[in-house]
């Protein structure tokens, strides 16, 4: 016997006929034997309706309100699912999230799960009903009803799945799975067989829209395998699982299209600044996503980053007040631009990776504004209106065009039954964020040009060269370029350091360009979850070592990984920081 927690979002739930549909499925786990776990969204757009029925009583209603508004079509959607299981003969029994026991914050329209009792549905999955949960709600201390943020019924089944020690979570939808990009973009985007959680996570929040982030967060914080499949259609899906081996280099190209830049310039090189900055934007709640510090000259530095476009007036306002405190020489923004990643677990192993990448973009006349790497994404900033030929000619250049995935689970890696005690402490501090690691790296050395021309083709050209002298680029960061020349840096092992000086040194010249090095840096990595969706991250990472008067060099992010240098002698010291900062001793 197994335990299964099937979702089924609002496309699945649509009308009676596709709720008897979805509750077959269930009925057929339930038949066979299973214990069965369904979460539902509301029905089809009914959440989009509520939403437009506030808005024709007031521009703006409470959050409290909403809340209580909003929850109404999940528990339309339960009872129903529920009718049509027991008109099926089946025992089964709607609960909404107060019922459940889903004890959230109390910070309304996204609020965050704290934990969920067990017993109630327990005892009636051991007395053989269904148990039908409404997604996307809970309730707070003080009994007000709550919901997670749009979308949020992933992040139910997956916390449902995660406290019951659930075999699989299966989510039901109206794609057949996970493509290597979202097909309405990409007409020739494939499915995925298998993706690993980190590869969705760094995916997940870039548009490929399958999936609520917040929920794959959960999924790898608590080792949830996670099925995604069509609830129309019978077919594998696509299965997301940890640590997947992936076979292929690159496994998705993943498009944010509505981001906005905001660049402040010359900002004083000294401890603090940033902390400065991305603090007050963490108290406003605006959610930074690529952050870019380039290496600085002549003691000023210039700091870049990204949010949504919805939020850049909010942020706009407050960059512009911090960069005048801070004596900054001033503030820059575009609205207008778009964010293209690959991602793909198997970049850590292979070579001239970024040179594939800018040279598919440059071939496709795309000017690349700015430059971001992980271990398994490399992001770019590009004007939107080259997003969707951005894409296209990334998802070609890495064989993904007609891609057949044959992977295959990796023995469908056995569920971690964990003892009750464990169970209990799963379900304390359920959504933190969970900073797994940080880590030092003294190994490096690195390279910047000060003013490349901002041209394009320009990083196709030196990561080309950069590869034809052999040598292993980890990190590549290309601030937000001005007066038309950019700053590309990127790091070597320390041992080719004097090759890489060669090599940028013959690249400089033909482009009358100056470069830099530092022999030696230290490169302290912190990756954890929600680093994305937890808007104070960065300024937790900034504070503690400003407070230690310790100067950030260069800065870059990805969902999942923050890489910032400092000079090679205070990395000890900021290791222990920040060790400390997030608790991990
Ligand atoms: N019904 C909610 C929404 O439309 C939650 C969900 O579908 O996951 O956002
Ligand atoms: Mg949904």
């Amino acid at each position: 016997m197994a335990r299964v927690v099937q979702k089924f979002g609002g496309t699945s739930v649509a009308d009676p006929e596709k709720i008897v549909r979805a509750a077959k499925k269930a009925a057929v786990r339930h038949a066979a034997g299973d214990q069965v776990v369904v979460v539902v969204s509301a029905m089809g757009k009914q959440t989009d309706l509520l939403v437009r029925l506030a808005k024709q009583i007031t521009d703006a209603p409470s959050d409290r309100e909403m809340d209580m508004l909003l929850s109404t079509g999940e528990q339309v959607s339960v009872s129903l699912f529920a009718m049509a299981l027991q008109s099926m003969g089946h025992k089964a029994v709607s609960l909404t999230g107060g019922q459940i026991g889903i004890r959230t914050d109390s910070s309304h329209t996204k609020a965050r799960i704290q934990s969920i009792s067990t017993d109630h549905v327990q005892d009636l999955l051991e007395d053989g009903s269904i148990v039908i949960a409404a997604g996307f709600q809970g309730y707070d201390p003080d009994g007000n009803i709550t919901t997670l943020g749009r979308g949020g019924s992933d992040t139910t089944a997956v916390a449902l799945a995660a406290v019951l020690n659930a075999d699989c979570c299966e989510i039901y939808t109206d794609v057949d799975g996970i493509y290597t990009t979202d097909p309405r973009v990409y007409s020739n985007a494939v499915r995925l067989a298998t993706v690993s959680h980190d590869e969705m996570l760094e995916l997940a929040s870039l548009g490929a829209g399958v999936m609520h982030s917040r929920s794959i967060e959960f999924a790898k914080k608590f080792g949830v395998p996670i099925v995604v499949r069509s609830s129309f259609e019978d077919g594998p899906g696509t299965k997301i699982l940890s640590g997947a081996t992936m076979k292929r280099t690159v496994s998705g190209v993943a498009l944010a299209k509505n981001e906005a830049r905001i660049t402040v310039e010359d900002v004083p090189d000294q401890p603090g600044a940033s902390h400065q900055l991305f603090a007050e934007l963490a108290s406003q709640g605006i959610a930074v996503d690529m952050i870019i510090q380039n290496a600085g000259t002549g003691g000023t530095a210039d700091i870049s980053f990204t949010v949504t476009d919805q939020d850049l007036p909010a942020a706009l306002q407050i960059t512009d007040r911090v960069a005048e405190a801070i004596a900054a020489a001033g503030v820059t923004h575009n609205p207008d631009v778009a964010k293209v990643s690959v991602v793909g677990m198997g970049m850590v192993h292979s070579e001239g990776v970024a040179a594939t990448m800018f040279d598919a973009l440059s071939a496709a006349g795309i000017n690349v504004h700015m430059i971001t790497t992980s271990e398994i994404k490399i992001s770019v900033l590009v004007d939107r209106q080259n997003a969707q030929k951005s894409v296209e000619a990334a998802h070609k250049a890495f064989g993904l065009d007609g891609f057949v995935d044959e992977s295959q689970a990796t023995g469908s890696l056995p569920v971690q039954k964990s003892d009750p005690l464990e169970v209990v402490r799963r379900l304390e501090g359920m959504e933190d964020l969970a900073i797994e690691d940080c880590q030092l790296d003294m190994s490096q050395a690195l390279v910047t040009f000060l003013d490349l021309p901002d041209t394009p083709g320009v990083a196709a050209a030196v990561f080309k060269e950069v590869g034809r002298a052999g040598l292993n680029v980890d990190m590549i960061v290309q601030s937000f370029p001005r007066n038309g020349r950019a700053e590309l840096s990127f790091t070597v092992p320390a041992s080719d350091r004097q090759r890489a000086i060669a090599a940028a040194t013959t690249i400089a010249q033909t482009r009358g360009a100056e470069t830099t090095d530092v022999p030696e840096v230290a490169k302290l990595s912190i990756k954890g979850v929600g680093i994305r969706s937890h808007a104070g991250v960065a300024d937790k990472l900034f504070a503690p070592l400003a407070d230690a008067g310790i100067n950030i060099d260069l800065i870059s992010t990805s969902e999942v990984r923050v890489n910032v240098l400092v000079a090679a002698e205070h990395g000890k010291r900021s290791l222990s920081i920040l060790r400390t900062a997030f608790g991990l001793d």
